[in-house]
């Protein structure tokens, strides 16, 4: 099966793989698996630049234009003939003092160009920016040359004013023909593409629509993403804490990572486990969201509703993966109205188990890329040559020697920092238990234990995904 060619049907897709094993699926299998099963959406709208930031790019934007428009300046300098290069006269012996003398014949500013004709020998002073005057190929930086004023007497060039200037002296041996000139075009020809589609649209690319003179793009619309939290110990902020109840943290960590994706989210609270409420909250979110993403109640023997109702409203597989923190997770589909399947809408759907930091992983390593690809990302968002996940791995030395057990991926919590010899190495926050969130927000990376990898040396070289970038 082709990554082009998506599966209509989960339990078909899992059907034709003959090494699959829900109760022990390597990290990579899981990966693929959901990767093969989800289709983007096809949902364009037109925004104003600016709204479109970091939204993906519906269709490849051509240049409309040059850009440049037209040769200018890359200096504040004196723009002249190349050519006149050859003409330079040797002061003494040394090649290196070998001068040229241009008369000024006017200036062209940024914005305001110099219209009239340079002769071989003249030069015009140039301001960064400015068209180069017709003729000339070659600007020579400022603070190289030396003018000769009225009274014959060479000054340093900032001391002068353009007033009273005639002419300039060059060291001609240190530029070239063609030096500090930017070229019509050379950004972006007319005609090129300047951006392809499923491109997610950063500050730069903003920067870059507008120099074409670009107002408007056409992104794909936002996913919608429902999110619910499942567990009767569960409580909402603002309610009292009973004997053996938590506050639902995961809709905040899933909050903030969708946020950050730009998606819709749908915030459907918390929901009892009882059979009626599931019902209804899957019902309701099958029909109004392009995923759904709910947390608790997928673990192996979970006494709860909320597997049953999965299996009931959809197309929905249970795994058991071979990973930690993370192993239980259900991934399919869950129609809206099962009795009409060719016309009820239907959503992804990602039941994640319940423990704080498992929500995290499992989201970072399997939700985001699907949403990606949902979203219509190009495939240079969503790969990467060090991970099967769209986040770059990049390597550090830990500091400690980590536990761990081969024939399973493990994700444990880092604080990563520049050593002396400017390597990156990479020591473990406290307790990495899966419940105790602390250990994620006091990280600043994660140390990903690759399937196959058994226990590691203090000193040996680990992979870790840092939490934060420039993007
Ligand atoms: P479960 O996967 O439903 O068996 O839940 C595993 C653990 O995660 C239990 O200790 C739950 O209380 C906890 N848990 C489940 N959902 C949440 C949530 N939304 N916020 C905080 N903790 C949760
Ligand atoms: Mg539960």
């Amino acid at each position: 099966m082709s990554a082009n060619t998506p599966a209509a049907n989960l339990h078909h897709l899992l059907s034709c793989l003959s090494d699959y094993d829900p109760n022990s699926l390597p990290v990579a299998q899981a990966q693929q698996i959901i990767q093969l099963f989800v289709t983007p959406i096809d949902s364009v709208e037109k925004l104003a630049i600016r709204q479109a930031l970091g939204r993906v790019l519906a269709a490849d934007v051509l240049s409309g234009i040059n850009v440049p428009a037209y040769d200018n300046s890359a200096m504040d300098g004196y723009a002249f003939i190349g050519s006149d290069l050859q003409k330079k006269a040797t002061d003494n012996s040394d090649p290196t003092n070998q001068t040229l003398t241009l008369k000024v014949v006017g200036a062209a500013y940024a914005g305001r160009a110099f219209e009239g004709a340079v002769q071989p020998g003249e030069c015009v002073r140039i301001m960064t920016g400015a068209v180069m005057p017709s003729s000339c190929d070659t600007v020579i930086p400022q603070e190289w040359t030396v003018e000769i004023s009225d009274s014959k007497q060479a000054t340093e060039s900032k001391q002068s004013n353009l007033g009273n200037l005639k002419q300039i002296r060059i060291p001609a041996a240190q530029i070239n023909a063609g030096d500090n000139r930017r070229l019509k075009g050379e950004d972006l020809a007319i005609g090129t593409t300047a951006l392809s589609k499923g491109k997610i649209l950063r500050p730069a690319d903003l920067g870059l629509l507008a120099s074409l003179g670009v107002a408007e793009v056409a992104v794909q619309r936002r996913l919608r993403v429902a999110i619910f939290s499942t567990g009767d110990e569960l409580r909402s902020l603002g309610e009292t804490l009973d004997l053996g109840c938590v506050y639902d943290s995961n809709r905040y960590t899933l909050y903030g990572m969708l946020t950050r994706l730009g998606c819709e989210i749908i915030d459907m609270g918390v929901i009892k486990d009882d059979p009626i409420s599931l019902e209804a909250a899957f019902r309701s979110a099958g029909e109004n969201a392009d995923a759904i993403i709910t947390s608790g109640g997928v673990s192996v023997g979970a006494a709860d509703y909320t597997k049953q109702m999965m299996e009931k409203l959809g197309d929905v597989a249970f795994w058991s993966i071979a990973m930690r923190p993370g192993r239980p997770m259900a991934f399919g589909k869950i129609q809206s109205n099962k009795s009409d399947q060719a016309n009820g809408k239907g959503a992804y759907l990602f039941g994640l188990p319940g423990n704080p930091v498992a929500v995290m992983v499992s989201f970072y390593f399997f939700v985001r890329d699907a949403l990606l690809h949902m979203m219509g990302a190009g495939a240079a968002e969503s790969t990467s040559t060090t991970s099967s996940t769209s986040l770059p791995l990049v390597p550090a030395i830990s500091s400690v020697a980590l536990r761990k057990r081969a024939g399973r991926t493990e994700y444990q919590r880092g604080i990563v920092s520049v050593a002396t010899n400017g390597q990156l190495q990479v020591s473990i926050t406290g307790s990495q238990g899966s419940g105790i969130l602390r250990s994620m927000s006091e990280a600043n990376c994660m140390v990903v234990l690759h399937h196959d990898q058994a226990d590691i040396a203090a000193g040996e070289k680990v992979d870790i995904l840092l939490f934060e970038g420039l993007i």
